[in-house]
Order: structure tokens, then sequence, then C-alpha cells
């Protein structure tokens, strides 16, 4: 099990213990006799306090939108246990899921494809209220959509438009509109500036800052571009092959990062500064990324890390402390 809390002593709104998911691959060998399982996530534990932005950051495929989709009770857990605002969820299905799902929103990654062309602003962001019974009719939700419009910086008359109206980034804001319908206290972001502009993405970055702010929503971000987690979160868990292998403040894996992948990541980011991007230390990572159908044992990283050694391949480091609430999985840091 591996553990990844804040460590502040406060009631966390999420929390997530022990969490796997292994979806079924089809079977292997001559006679079919071996069942497969893509190991998306392994073993992942965190918690997320009110009003705080977890970053989480890995390469694609790395078990990052599984965990959310997980917590959000929107893909079957394999094992593990998920708390929100103190109840435990993991079990609670029908009407109660139903209900819970008001509190947890997510805004996707790609504002083109998911808004219904065909629906204007009004009923895209009035069909969380409608599907929830909050309003009856239409009409019922404009004064609402008036102030959410208002809220993502858009004007109330936008509402009477159809999304081919608007640009990505607005696009993105009608999004996160339709996401805040229900009052969530909860939203996860799963890359919600990927698809944008380079331009435009410190603005979406910047509107859910905002917002948090003043509505004091929490949120799990996630995201590969590194400046823009480190902009948005206070504190960073890095996922490598379905497991959390490193988790802290945001400065302190910016700064004092201790994982050989989280060095690596932050190795490839670029600097501004000419003079220190032509001295810095570049760490590279050999290899492909491993199968989750057959996960390597020991490390998970052992396979492509640059100073793995024979221990690496045959036990699994924990996660523990380096520093404080500062933790890591690695053998030699
Ligand atoms: Fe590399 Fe070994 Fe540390 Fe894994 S435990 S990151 S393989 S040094």
């Amino acid at each position: 099990m591996q553990g990844a809390s804040s460590g502040n002593g406060s009631e966390p709104l999420v929390r997530v213990d022990d969490l796997t998911v292994r979806f079924p691959a089809g079977r292997a060998g001559f006679w079919g006799q071996e069942k497969l399982f893509l190991h998306a996530v392994e073993g992942v534990s965190f918690e997320i306090e009110r009003g705080e932005t977890l970053g989480l950051v890995g390469e694609s495929g790395c078990g990052k939108s599984t965990t959310a989709r997980a917590i959000l009770r929107r893909v079957p857990l394999t094992s593990g246990r998920i708390r929100f605002a103190g109840q435990d969820i993991t079990e609670v299905e029908g009407e109660t899921l139903r209900q819970l799902r008001k509190g947890m929103q997510l805004v996707f990654q790609d504002p083109y494809a998911s808004l219904n062309p065909r629906l204007r602003v009004l009923e895209i962001i009035a069909e969380p209220l409608l599907v929830h019974g909050e309003i009856k009719k239409l009409r019922e939700a404009e004064d609402r959509v008036a102030e959410l419009l208002e809220l993502v910086g858009l004007p109330p008359e936008y509402m009477f438009r159809y999304p081919h109206a608007f640009s990505g980034g607005q696009r993105q804001r009608i999004n996160i509109a339709r996401a805040l319908s229900l009052e969530p206290d909860f939203v996860v972001a799963d890359e919600p500036v990927s698809a944008l502009d380079v331009s435009i993405r410190a603005q979406v970055v910047n509107l859910l800052q905002d917002i948090q702010e003043r509505l004091g929503i929490t949120y799990l971000f996630i995201g590969h571009d590194l400046s823009v987690v480190r902009h948005i979160s206070h504190r960073i868990a890095v996922m490598y092959a379905g497991k959390i292998v490193e988790v802290g403040t945001r400065d302190e894996i910016y700064e004092n990062p201790k994982h050989p992948y989280t060095q690596a990541l932050l190795s490839a980011v670029p600097i501004p500064d000419p003079r220190i991007e032509a001295t810095r230390k570049r760490i590279s990572i050999s290899g492909a990324f491993p199968d989750l159908l057959r996960p390597p044992g020991g490390c998970r990283f052992h396979t492509r890390c640059p100073i793995a050694v024979e221990r690496c391949s045959d036990e699994e480091p924990p996660l523990e402390s380096k520093n404080g609430a500062h933790r890591a999985a690695c053998w030699l840091t």
C-alpha cells in the first residue's frame, strides 16, 4: 500500500486508500488458459484537503485518469476504499450514488468533443440541473446559467449561442460552467488545458484558481505540462505505471525532487533563461513504458531507471518519507 497524505491532520475531503483498478484484457497461452488484466492502478493512496489542489502528473497511460474516474465511481474498483466528505463511497449505488455525483464533477480534456454541437449553451450548462431534478423547465435555469457564465468570464447573452461560435478557450469556460452548475465541492480537471493554444492555457488555469478562491472548491488537477501543474497545485503526486512514486508540496517536488522519474520529467521542462537552459543537466529515460498487462516486478521504474541497482528489480521500494510529508518510492534517494 502506498500513502500520500498531506499530513496536516484535518479531515480531508477526498481519501483514497490502497486503490487498485485492473481491467480484463482477454486471454493468453495456447489454450487461452491465462486470464490477462491491465494493471492500470495499483495500491494507490492519497488525500486531498478541502480547498486544496492536488496535481497528478505522469506520462500518458500511467493511470492518472483511471485513478480520477475511480474516485468519481465511473470505473469499477478492483480493491481499495474511497471516502468523500467523511463518507465511505466505495460501494454506494443507485440514488445514493446519483446524489453523491452532484458534489463531484469532471472537466474534460477536449473542449471540442465534450460540447454537443446541437445544443445551445443554455441547454449544455442547464443539463445537469435538469438531470438531477433541480429545475423542471429550461426557462427556470436562465438566471443560474447567466450567473455561471459571468463566473467563468463570459457574457450572459452567450447562453443562446451554439458551441461552434466559440474558441477553444471559451468552450472550456463553458465546460467549467457546466461542471459548476450543481455547486460541487470537488472537481476533477482532467488535462483541461492540454488541447488549448499555449497562449490561452494560463487564462483558463487562472480562472480555475479564481473560482477556487471564491467558492472554496477542491481540485484534482491532472496534467502532463509540468509548468501548468506547478502553477495551480498546492501539492503534487507523480504517477508511474499505475503507482504513485513521489508526492509532496509543489515547492518540494520542483525544487528538491527525490525520485529519478520525477527528476527526469523536470529536467525536460524548458527554462526561460537561455543561459541556465544551456548549462543544466538533462536526465534522459531510455526504454519503453512497461507493458501493464505484465508489469515489471520490484520497482516498476527499474527497466528505465538510469541509476537502478540489482535490488530494484527484486524488491519494491515503499513510498516513504524523505523529508516530512515529502515521500518517494526509491531505494537509493
Ligand atoms: Fe531507480 Fe531503483 Fe529507485 Fe526504482 S528503486 S527509482 S529503479 S533507483
